[in-house]
């Protein structure tokens, strides 16, 4: 069946049709077909990672990502804990937002869209407030497509022994993430970003030394990642509740398909063409990109609306929608953007024919002006 658009987006994202079509059978939860299959995709999880099965297990929860950031924050931090959260835009934010839900004992540093956290800054914080036991903050800031300096700041945080959250959602499975090695105790991401499944689940890697310290902590029944993860290993590859079934198949093959193309290097490649290609093509047409190249991540970008008073994202959206490309609106209060995506089953033709067709935008809406 032919897509009407390509999703430009950063998840859902456009998938193979491979990908979806293995979603055309129906999964019985308890049948041990079933649960080999989550076990498999928990131990190329961990693989994915770089986290050696000894210290390190792979969670699935039901789902979107946030549901993965919830459980870990509520399960993770105990009563008498401190959480330390870095922002510099939306999602950094929602952790902000789901520690004052849960009624969390909270700090937050927060840093403009543009700029990046500083391990300096996070260092005298951590020596001046020793309530703070644990520190989260946000890979990739989807909201802008910045990439935060990961290894400089989990090591500033295990320097001061404590525990280090990282929200990976949207860069995990598209750039190495050596979570092992660099000490991260637990990170989230979700079947629908880099890995190229489908919406309907998150996953965590933990370490399992401070997994184990977190029984009957969490401050929800569904979003408990301590009993989520004994049920997963004690009945072998089991959900607590109902699992989405065919999303975890279809996962599965997102992996297989992953390895295929030659693992996370190879996919890290072809979003960093597809981003560099993007930025060089819509520059020429007249569109600026927001940040600096020196800190974009390769999965996501901010342009600037141009220099036309005629010029409007809706419309914009309406024309490339028309030719086959889904783009996102903006998310800064401060400054007129929108993004595009680079991630899914999205190759250097589809972004050199939305250059083209942005292009064409332009150069129509100068002529009429
Ligand atoms: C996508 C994303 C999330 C999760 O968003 P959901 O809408 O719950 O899937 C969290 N953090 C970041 C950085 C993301 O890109």
């Amino acid at each position: 069946m032919e897509q009407p658009y390509l999703l430009l987006t950063p998840g859902p994202l456009t998938t193979t049709s491979s990908v979806k079509e293995v979603m055309l059978k129906d999964w019985c939860t308890w049948d041990s077909d079933y649960k080999d299959i989550v076990q498999s995709i928990r131990s190329r999880l961990l693989q994915l990672g770089q986290a050696p099965e000894e210290e390190y297990t792979a969670v699935l929860i039901q789902g979107s990502g946030t549901f993965g950031v919830e459980a870990v924050i509520g399960t993770a931090v105990p009563g008498d804990g401190k959480l330390l959260i870095l922002a510099n835009g939306a999602y950094g934010e929602r952790i902000q937002e789901i520690a004052r839900v849960l009624g969390i004992r909270h700090r937050t540093l927060e840093y403009a869209p543009d700029e990046l956290p500083g391990a300096d800054q996070l260092d005298a914080v951590l020596k001046q407030d020793n309530l703070i036991t644990h520190v989260a903050f946000v890979h990739c800031e989807t909201t802008t497509g910045i990439l935060n300096p990961l290894e400089a700041l989990v090591q500033v945080i295990k320097n001061h022994g404590k525990v280090a959250i990282v929200d990976a959602m949207s860069s995990f499975g598209g750039t190495p993430i050596a979570v092992g090695e660099l000490g991260i105790d637990y990170l989230v991401s979700s079947a629908n970003k880099c890995i190229q499944g489908v919406p309907g689940f998150s996953f965590v890697i933990s370490r399992k030394s401070e997994l184990i310290e977190c029984k009957g902590r969490a401050r929800s029944l569904s979003l408990d990642l301590f009993d989520q993860w004994q049920v997963m290993d004690n009945d072998a590859g089991k959900w607590r509740f109902t699992s989405p079934t065919h999303v975890v198949r279809a996962f599965y093959q997102a992996l297989l398909e992953l390895e295929e193309e030659g693992g996370v290097e190879q996919r890290c490649a072809r979003y960093t063409r597809n981003q560099q290609t993007l930025v060089r093509f819509m520059e020429q047409a007249g569109f600026k990109a927001h940040l600096p190249a020196s800190v974009h991540s390769p999965f996501i970008t901010t342009f600037e609306y141009p220099d036309l008073t005629s010029f409007t994202f809706e419309a914009f959206y309406r024309f490339l929608k028309e030719k086959g490309f889904v783009i996102y609106p903006g998310k800064l209060s401060k400054a007129l953007v929108f993004r595009i995506g680079t991630i899914g089953d999205v190759h250097i033709e589809d972004i050199e024919r939305l250059c083209e067709a942005a292009a064409s935008y332009l150069t129509t809406l100068r002529l009429e002006s």
